[in-house]
């Protein structure tokens, strides 16, 4: 496993994720992640699965501490006294005296972001939560986030896929060393049968969906969690640090995210990409 380092947190670059996985169905894919080498599980109030989540990392032979556990706060829960009672609930049902990464699920327009964050800044200091940070925040919104926040926000988890341009939102991510994690990281299965990600593939002896990972993680600061629910899934997404795509391969998948910036950046001889 290879990890994105902030300065204030070490997580791991793949993760699982649980969205629309529930029930014991949930607790089997936890358990068996677990089992097969993974050690960061991402989950979140609104996916009515942290009870399953927090019985499969029971049920599992890898001690809780070893596993980074992400939840996030639903938009309803986003004012200072639903973060701290909510968040409370979400332990009581993962079954865990803390969580290493609180996020704050979707930006609201009505609910001052600095709010929430005192609230998930009292859990801080509490030690009920390791580390604080965003999902679905814009690049401005994360600075304003930013701005406000009187602890690191240690990332922002974001739709980023080789269908999804994402290069603004990276490079403040990077400059700022706040970790890009990657949601849908196969669009959602659009990815599965990319002719270009097969073809880039066949060369390593690596599916499509491996390839479509391996360029997220090999990106500086980009963490993936795909949702997998079989054994195989499970395995075959884990094993994406084996090898390493060339920058002719890493730059034509990018131009796949259908920027013009991006494209018209990708034509450039390498050498020149590479500068600042
Ligand atoms: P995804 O990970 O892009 O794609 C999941 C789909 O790909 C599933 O149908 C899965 O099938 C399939 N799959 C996975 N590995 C495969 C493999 N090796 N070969 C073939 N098929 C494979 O979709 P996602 O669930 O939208 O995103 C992943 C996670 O991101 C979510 O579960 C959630 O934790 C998080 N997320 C966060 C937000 C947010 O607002 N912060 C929004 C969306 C998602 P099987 O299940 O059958 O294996």
């Amino acid at each position: 496993m290879e990890y994105v380092e902030t300065g204030a947190a070490r997580i791991p670059k793949v993760g699982l994720g649980t969205w629309q996985n529930t029930g014991s169905d949930c607790a089997e894919t936890v358990r068996t992640a677990l089992d097969v080498g993974y050690r960061h599980v991402d989950t979140a109030q609104v996916y009515d699965n942290e009870a399953a989540v927090g019985e499969g990392i029971a049920r599992s032979d890898v001690d809780r501490e070893e596993v980074f556990l992400t939840t996030k706060v639903w938009r309803s829960n986003l004012r200072y006294r639903d973060v701290l009672d909510s968040v409370q609930e979400s332990l009581d049902e993962l079954g865990v005296e803390y969580v290493d990464l609180l996020l704050v699920h979707w930006p609201h327009r009505r609910v001052p972001v600095a709010e929430t964050l005192d609230a998930m800044t009292e859990l801080y200091e509490s030690g009920a939560v390791e580390h604080l940070g965003v999902s679905n925040f814009t690049r401005s919104q994360l600075r304003e986030a930013r701005e406000v926040a009187d602890v690191p926000l240690v990332a922002d988890q974001v739709l980023y896929n080789a269908y999804k341009d994402q290069s603004s939102l990276r490079q403040y991510c990077t400059r700022n060393d706040v970790a890009l994690t990657a949601y849908s990281p196969l669009a959602r299965g659009d990815l599965l049968s990319d002719a270009l990600l097969a073809r880039i593939g066949e060369r390593y002896g690596k599916s499509a969906p491996q390839v479509a990972l391996r360029w997220l993680v090999q990106q500086h600061g980009v963490v993936a969690i795909p949702k997998a629910s079989s054994r195989r899934h499970l395995e075959q997404n884990l094993d994406v640090f084996e090898f390493s795509l060339t920058d002719d391969e890493m730059a034509r998948i990018a131009d796949r995210t259908g920027s013009l910036r991006v494209r018209l950046r990708n034509r450039l001889p390498s050498v020149v990409r590479r500068l600042p």
